[in-house]
């Protein structure tokens, strides 16, 4: 039957096409809806756009900064506009392979909104799809907040952020997760006067303590602004009343306090993956979903590392300080500027923790050059079981960041 497959995805980012490609490598026939962009929210308004254009920033930074490595850059503009072709050419070609592993996997794509009928059937401009299977994997969007609803061009949401034709003289980010954190850092780097207002106590308040406070210390060296505890009071033509008796006339205001999952019917037999599934909401943790799903591998839930880019990269797993308090436990903390790769690349700000119970590591926080890579090596370990007195065993190179690893293991 032409319209009978083994499996139906409805949406393709990252946790809809890793089910249709893993599927569709085991042999099943698939088919795959998407009413939008293939790649999802990560490919084209998350993930990829936002490090494209962070990148950006900090080339621009680190060259306007470069005296201190012998090099001396005169005249060195920024052009926004090519900034943002680089950022849709980036997107533009990781999605082109995408549709190739599609084509080349004989994956069927119906560009179209499509509807849950049943278990075994999904529907698109009329015609019903049977599937063996479905998997549900819609997603999430910007979640809105009562007072701060966006207009698009005075109150962004974090899709909005990535259609700015030039960049304003100043921002106030609502919110310091890692959107907020990621958007400060873009344009503290592009020299926007930046300022964060966080309902929380501290910074990017989902961080062990000290990672927040030592992200609060660099964004104020950086002359980030940041109202902590605080909230928007009220907004009158522009003019912006914080709940600390504050106000401030930013020229843009981005609001980005986390995603709400896309609303759907629960059709049992159906799988819901992905950020459309409230759980965290995480590429790679929507790609694992996945995975788990077709090709029933398991995975570690409290194991799913976390990741926040920019200068110092910031990353942790497992548990933090707060949740330990009271509890047996060792700790190290090996600053990153005793390492000499540190030294040599002008990237000394940061620290290694280990977290430790029995001989076990419990939870790592990085914040250094390099730390999105650093953690995987924390996730290998504690996923495998293996003993802090095992690890020390390991030859890490020299002269890496990965020796802050081993030198923090010796801490403990
Ligand atoms: C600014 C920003 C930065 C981010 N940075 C990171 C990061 O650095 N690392 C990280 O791990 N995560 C990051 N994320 C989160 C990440 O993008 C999401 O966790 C991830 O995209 C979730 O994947 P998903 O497949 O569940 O859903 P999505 O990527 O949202 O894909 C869902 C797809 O379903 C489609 N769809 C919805 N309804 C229908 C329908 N009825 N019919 C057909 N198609 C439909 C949508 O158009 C969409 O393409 C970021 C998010 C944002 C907003």
């Amino acid at each position: 039957m032409g319209n009978s497959y083994d499996l139906g995805v409805i949406g393709a980012g990252p946790a809809g096409y890793t089910a249709a490609l893993h599927a569709a490598a085991n042999g099943q026939k698939v088919v795959i809806f998407e009413k939008d962009n293939l790649g999802g929210v990560c490919l084209n308004k998350g993930c990829i756009p936002t490090k494209s254009i962070l990148h950006s920033s900090e080339l621009y930074k680190k060259i306007k900064n470069s005296q201190q490595f012998g090099l001396t850059a005169e005249n060195v503009k920024l052009d926004y506009n090519k900034v943002i072709e680089r950022k849709n050419q980036t997107v533009e070609r990781l999605r082109k392979g995408l549709e190739l592993a599609f084509k080349n996997a004989k994956i069927e794509v119906i560009k179209s909104e499509a509807k849950i009928v049943s278990s075994n059937e999904i529907e698109a401009e009329g015609i019903i799809y049977n599937c063996g299977k479905i998997i549900c994997a819609i997603g999430s969007s910007p979640r809105l907040v009562k007072g701060l609803e966006f207009d698009h061009e005075f109150l962004l949401s974090s899709d909005d952020i990535l259609n700015l034709e030039s960049l304003p003289k100043s921002i106030l980010i609502v919110g310091s997760g890692a959107i907020g954190i990621e958007w400060a850092r873009i344009f503290s780097n592009f020299g926007v006067e930046t300022t964060i207002v966080e309902l929380a106590s501290h910074l990017l308040p989902l961080a062990d303590i000290e990672v927040s406070k030592r992200v609060e210390r660099i964004f104020k060296f950086e002359k980030i602004k940041f109202h902590l505890e605080t909230c928007v009071e009220k907004i009158e033509n522009k003019k912006i009343t914080l709940s600390n008796g504050e106000i401030i006339c930013p020229e843009k205001v981005l609001v980005c306090v986390g995603r709400t999952p896309n609303s759907v019917d629960i059709v049992g037999g159906v799988s819901y993956i992905g950020d459309v599934s409230g759980e965290i909401q995480l590429a790679h943790y929507a790609s694992k979903q996945a995975l788990n799903v077709v090709e029933n591998i398991s995975m570690r839930k409290d194991l799913i590392p976390s990741v926040v880019y920019g200068t110092p990269e910031i990353a942790w797993v497992g548990k933090r300080e707060q949740d330990v308090e009271g509890q047996d436990y060792k700790k190290s903390n090996l600053l990153v500027s005793s390492l000499g790769k540190a030294q040599c690349d002008g990237e000394t700000e940061g620290f290694i923790k280990i977290l430790s119970q029995n001989n076990k590591i419990i939870g790592a926080h990085i914040v250094s050059a390099e730390a999105s890579s650093l953690i995987q090596q924390i996730v290998i370990a504690m996923q495998n079981n293996i003993s802090t007195d095992k690890l020390k065993e390991v030859c890490f190179a020299h002269p890496t960041y990965s020796e802050g690893i081993f030198e923090a293991l010796f801490r403990l």
